[in-house]
């Protein structure tokens, strides 16, 4: 016989558990303002407030605070009235076995625990490669004494010493961590059993975090399968990380689980059924993989659309050069109509939205360049081998006005570029032609080399000759009269 008190105690302002051997150790003005505290919220139920910041783990009666002497080391929690069904109730004077069978009695998870226990142990003895199988039980005396490493459910299988803990609601994580290191160092492998699972339950969400997010459950489900196999079998529950969109969300998830298909680290000595954390790393690089995936398809899409904006611009720059040549064309052929030369100017306007246009097209809408007797039309007349833009009978009467045309006083800076032209587009001349165009050169390389000013070449248009007239750009490149 000895006198029981409250081992554990719930703060319920913090949802603490508080053991009794904690007050011992307890500084006195802490213990003291507990005890006031409790002594307090004691007085104010008496008046009928509903109040109570300590109670028992057990029956959850509310607790105060006592000490028999002023002395350290005689700190109790007490219950604040009787409660003759909780095995902590100091009123109660019980033998150890009479505690025991007042927590089976009064407390359901008592007959729950034993029905566990007993399912476990029948069938680890039906099962094969497994022995000594032990399922005595613990007195609470013994667990009093000190003797509180026995387990629930031991057995050894193919050589492994396995232990089983069944946790019911007052298996304190305290308790989980203590066993659970007791276990690693005797390198025995312990299998915490649950008889169903609620994550509202902080021991089913402490078990969760510290076992890989393997539980092992005993539920209807799991006695079920275990009938079906003859073979122990636990409703496995299990955090199955899973996409959602691009986020990884972990998915409570249950499957059938044997000895048999569980894995036994002994790293760990925690037995386990599924690999979180290697599902969790494969999702990972798989989703890794499929961002940057992504991103090159975005690059190349954007390539492409680059590609696609470019070849569009390409070909419109192309097709509104065409537009400009052919309207320069019908403007000289209308005899520089003021209608035509708008839509020549819009033409040029047009080119001038493109992606291609620069600075140096800018002759293009400038009416020095396209018009009346000037460089278009002259340059015009010798890619057709027809008169346009002047009232004369040839492309050869053109060529010989134009090379007569002065850029400043004695200087005839389009001179050489209206000569080649004639060469390169192969204007019709006759023999007595093709003897002058053959003097002038002569005449126009002598004055070059000379380096006189005569036939320098007026390169400002330079660029704008070579859009609408490419075959002449090997020329205009070369440097010559430049
Ligand atoms: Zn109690």
């Amino acid at each position: 016989m000895y006198q029981q008190t409250v081992e554990i105690a719930i703060d319920t302002e913090t949802d603490q558990r508080i053991a009794a051997s904690e007050l011992l150790t307890l500084p006195e003005a802490d213990f003291s303002a507990m005890r006031r505290l409790a002594m307090a919220e004691r007085v104010a139920r008496k008046n009928g407030a509903n109040r109570a910041r300590y109670i028992c783990a057990i029956c959850r009666i509310p607790l105060w605070l006592s000490r028999y002497n002023h002395d350290e080391g005689n700190r109790w929690f007490k219950h604040d009235e009787a409660s003759t069904g909780c095995p902590w109730f100091e009123g109660n004077k019980l033998s150890p076995v009479q505690r025991r069978a007042l927590i089976y009695r009064g407390q359901q998870e008592g007959a729950e625990h034993r029905r566990v226990k007993e399912f476990i142990a029948s069938w680890l003895e039906k099962e094969p490669g497994v022995t000594k199988v032990d399922r005595e039980l613990v007195t609470h005396g013994q667990i009093l004494k000190g003797e509180w490493k026995r387990p629930d459910v031991q057995c050894v299988k193919d050589g492994k010493r396995i232990v089983f803990e069944i946790q019911l609601s007052y298996t304190f994580l305290s308790e989980v961590i203590k066993r659970d290191e007791f276990y690693r160092r005797e390198g025995i492998f312990i299998i915490w059993v649950f008889s169903f699972f609620d994550l509202r339950r902080a021991t089913v969400r402490d078990e969760a975090f510290f076992n890989q997010r393997n539980l092992f459950v005993l539920d209807a489900t799991a006695f079920a399968e275990t009938a079906k196999r003859s073979l122990l079998t636990f409703n496995g529950h299990f955090q199955n990380p899973v996409f959602n969109g691009n986020a990884i969300e972990d998915e409570w998830t249950t499957r059938p689980i044997t000895l048999q298909e569980a894995q036994f680290p002994t790293s760990t000595y925690r037995p386990f059924f599924f690999d979180y954390d290697a599902a969790r790393r494969a999702l990972e690089r798989e989703r890794a993989q499929s961002e940057r995936q992504a991103m090159q398809a975005k690059r190349e899409a954007q390539e492409t659309s680059v590609q696609r904006w470019r070849d569009e611009q390409r070909t419109s720059f192309r097709l509104g050069v065409r537009e400009y040549l052919r309207t320069a064309i019908a403007y000289c052929d209308s005899d520089y109509s003021d209608e035509l030369k708008q839509r020549l100017i819009d033409a040029a306007a047009e080119l001038k939205d493109n992606h291609h246009w620069h600075r140096g097209l800018a002759p293009l809408s400038d009416e020095k360049f396209f018009g009346w007797h000037r460089v278009l039309p002259v340059l015009l007349s010798m890619k057709h081998g027809r008169v346009l833009g002047y009232r004369l009978d040839s492309a050869y009467q053109v060529l010989e006005a134009g090379v007569r045309q002065s850029t400043q006083r004695r200087v005839y800076g389009f001179a050489v570029v209206y000569l080649w032209a004639s060469d390169i587009y192969k204007v019709p001349l006759n023999e007595k032609q093709r003897q002058w165009r053959k003097a002038l050169a002569r005449k126009v390389k002598l004055s070059v080399d000379g380096d006189e000013a005569t036939y320098r070449r007026a390169t400002y248009y330079d660029e704008a000759i070579v859009l609408l007239f490419p075959e002449l750009e090997e020329k205009l490149s070369s440097g010559f009269a430049a």
